[in-house]
């Protein structure tokens, strides 16, 4: 036997899958090459066998990095969403509060009536704004509900 011919079985020899021909037992007794070729081969095997950790496949660290970004991308959208949708609330909120305080403390007669109201003096509107008080309590609770839905919705964008 040659020492090509035994390097194709020193992996499986000195893994000891494989007994060796009665040729190649004579080489490997008579050849220093063959003999440290299946010595160094047993030294990989139980070097490998001591450091038992999987590799990695080869795209994993791109494959989960891909999926991280993805998956930031995606919830990202959500928050955007989800800020979007608060923004449009708080907007209809705060419309809907501006409206009704100016609606029911008659606060738009100002605008409409301004010389009849500086005539009747500040009474009137001091009477009208009394009796609109819980409407007015209202208004401004909606508008504050509001302000604190648009801070929400600005910390949590
Ligand atoms: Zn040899």
């Amino acid at each position: 036997m040659t020492c090509e011919e035994f390097d194709a079985i020193v992996e499986p020899v000195a893994a000891g899958e494989m007994e060796p021909s009665p040729a190649a037992a004579e080489h490997l007794a008579g050849c220093l090459r063959c003999a440290s070729a299946v010595a160094l081969a047993r030294r990989i095997d139980s070097a490998l066998a001591a450091a038992e950790t999987p590799a990695a496949p080869p795209r994993f660290t791109a494959a989960v990095t891909t999926r991280l970004r993805r998956e930031r991308w995606r919830s990202e959208q959500r928050v955007d969403r989800v800020f979007n949708l608060a923004m449009v609330a708080a907007a209809v909120l705060v419309a809907t509060g501006v409206g009704m305080l100016f609606n029911l403390t008659g606060l738009t007669a100002v605008g409409r009536d301004t010389s009849q109201l500086l005539s009747e003096g500040l009474r009137v509107a001091a009477r009208q704004v009394t009796a609109q008080l819980p409407a007015y309590i209202g208004g401004t609770g909606l508008l504050l509900t509001a302000v604190g839905a648009w801070w929400w919705a600005e910390r949590a964008g």
